[in-house]
C-alpha cells in the first residue's frame, strides 16, 4: 500500500456521500476517493416514491451531479465503475484487472432488489425502483401509461400506489400478506393504510400471488394464483431488498443477513467497514436513512484516529402514504408485552406496552399519526 494511499468509500448514495460529509466537517484535505457504479447523482432516495405526484423528472430529483460533489466536498470520484472484488490482505479494491490502494476501505454498497422468477414473456415490463436511474427508466416508460400492477405490499409498495395514484394512475397492489407492512405494522394499523389506499382507488390482490406475466398488446396480463387475471401496462416489483454482501463474502468478510460489523463499523478485516443497505450492525439490518445518518458521524470519527461506537436514538420510520399519513416504531423483536389499539375509521393509535405500562413501540396512522414525535419521546431507543 503506497503512503498517500486514500480512504476509498465504495457507494454514493447516501450512505457514501453523508460520510463524506462528516468527514469533510473534521478534516478538509485528508484523501477520499469514492467508487461508484452508477452515475455519480447526489439524491435523496425517499424521494423516488413520492416523485409521481409532485411531477418529478430523474433530473429534477437529483440534488448535485458527480462533478458538483467532487468540488463540493473535495473529493475524487470515479462513477460508472464497479468495484469487482477486494484483496484485504493487499489493501486493495479490483476493478476487473485494476487495483487500487486503498489505506481505510468503507463498503456503502446498499442493498440489491429481490427479483422473483416467475413464468411468461412480459417481463421486460417488469420495473424495481432502487436507484435514481432506475426511476428515470420508469419515469419514461410510464409516460402516456394508465395501469400499473405493483408486486408486493411493502413500505416500498405502498409508497408507490400513493403516488402513482395521486397522479391519475390506475393501480393494484398483489402480495401473499393478508395486509399491507406485515412485519413493520400492528395489523389494525395496517389495515387502515388498506382502507384508505381503497377508498383512493387502489384495487388489493391479497393473499395470493403473480404466476405469469404474458405480453398482450403494448401491455402485460398477469395470472394470479388465486385465478385472476390483471391487465396492467406496466409492473413495479417491490418484493424486497437483500444487502449486497457477495463481494464481502468472495473477500473473506463475515456476513449474516448482511456484512458483519460491530458498533464501530469494524468488519472482520482490519481497516474494512461497512455502513448503510448492506451492513449488519451489531446484529441489526436497518434498511433506513437516520440508522445510516448515525452510523456515518460515528464513523468519520473513527476513521479520523477516534474510534466511536453509533448510538440509535429512538428512530420512528414514517410511511409517505398521504392518502393515510402513517409512522411507526416497531418494538424490539425480544420485547415482552401487548399491543393496545384504538381506531376511529383510519386513524388508528396501536401501543405496545410491557406489563408495566412502558411503552416500548407504536403504530399511528390518520389523525394519530400527529402524535409521533410525543409518542417517540416515551420509547427507548432500541439499539443504545
Ligand atoms: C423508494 C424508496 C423509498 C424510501 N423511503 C424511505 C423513507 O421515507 N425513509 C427512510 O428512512 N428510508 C427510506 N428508504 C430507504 C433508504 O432510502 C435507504 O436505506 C438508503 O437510501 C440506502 O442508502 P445506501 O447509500 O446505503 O445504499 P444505496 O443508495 O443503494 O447506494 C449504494 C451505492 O453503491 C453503489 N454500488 C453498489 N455495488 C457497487 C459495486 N460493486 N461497485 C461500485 N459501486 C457499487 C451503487 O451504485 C450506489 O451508489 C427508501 C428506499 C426506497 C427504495
Amino acid at each position: 500500500m503506497s503512503a498517500a494511499a486514500p480512504i476509498v468509500i465504495i457507494g454514493t448514495g447516501l450512505s457514501g456521500f453523508s460520510l463524506a460529509r462528516e468527514i469533510r466537517k473534521q478534516d478538509k484535505e485528508i484523501p477520499i476517493l469514492m467508487v461508484t457504479a452508477d452515475d455519480g447523482y447526489s439524491y435523496s432516495k425517499p424521494m423516488l416514491s413520492t416523485g409521481f405526484t409532485k411531477g418529478k423528472e430523474a433530473e429534477e430529483l437529483a440534488q448535485a451531479t458527480a462533478a458538483a460533489m467532487v468540488e463540493q466536498l473535495n473529493i475524487d470520484l470515479r462513477a460508472h465503475t464497479t468495484v469487482t472484488g477486494i484483496d484485504t490482505a493487499a489493501h486493495q479494491l479490483l476493478i476487473g484487472d485494476e487495483r487500487l490502494d486503498y489505506a481505510k476501505l468503507v463498503l456503502a454498497w446498499g442493498a440489491d432488489v429481490i427479483r422473483l422468477t416467475i413464468e411468461g414473456d412480459g417481463h421486460e415490463q417488469v420495473y424495481s425502483i432502487n436507484d435514481l436511474m432506475d426511476y428515470r427508466a420508469f419515469r419514461k416508460a410510464v409516460a402516456g401509461k394508465q395501469r400499473v400492477a405493483i408486486m408486493g405490499a411493502g413500505l416500498i409498495g405502498c409508497e408507490f400506489a400513493n403516488d402513482l395514484r395521486n397522479g391519475g394512475i390506475e393501480v393494484d397492489i398483489i402480495a401473499p400478506s393478508d395486509t399491507v407492512m406485515p412485519g413493520l405494522l400492528p395489523k389494525p394499523a395496517a389495515d387502515a393504510v388498506v382502507d384508505a389506499l381503497t377508498e383512493a382507488g387502489v384495487g388489493f390482490h391479497l393473499e395470493t400471488v403473480v404466476e405469469r406475466i404474458d405480453k398482450d398488446g403494448d401491455g402485460v396480463r398477469l395470472q394470479l394464483a388465486n385465478g385472476e387475471t390483471l391487465a396492467a401496462d406496466l409492473v413495479i416489483s417491490a418484493v424486497g431488498l437483500r444487502p449486497r454482501t457477495s463481494l464481502a463474502v468472495e473477500a473473506g468478510l463475515e456476513a449474516g443477513r448482511g456484512i458483519m460489523v460491530n458498533r464501530a463499523l469494524e468488519t472482520s478485516a482490519p481497516d474494512v467497514y461497512a455502513l448503510g443497505d448492506c451492513a449488519e450492525v451489531d446484529g441489526h439490518v436497518l434498511l433506513y436513512v437516520l440508522p445510516l445518518m448515525a452510523c456515518a458521524r460515528a464513523l468519520a470519527k473513527t476513521l479520523l484516529g477516534e474510534r466511536s461506537e453509533v448510538a440509535y436514538g429512538t428512530m420512528p420510520v414514517m410511511v409517505k402514504t398521504p392518502c393515510c399519513p402513517t409512522a411507526v416504531c416497531p418494538p424490539p423483536a425480544s420485547a415482552e408485552g401487548a399491543w393496545e389499539v384504538e381506531r376511529d375509521g383510519n386513524s388508528v393509535r396501536a401501543l405496545f406496552k410491557a406489563e408495566d405500562g412502558q411503552i416500548l413501540g407504536f403504530a399511528v396512522t390518520g389523525d394519530y399519526a400527529l402524535e409521533k414525535q410525543t409518542l417517540a419521546k416515551e420509547v427507548p431507543p432500541i439499539h443504545n
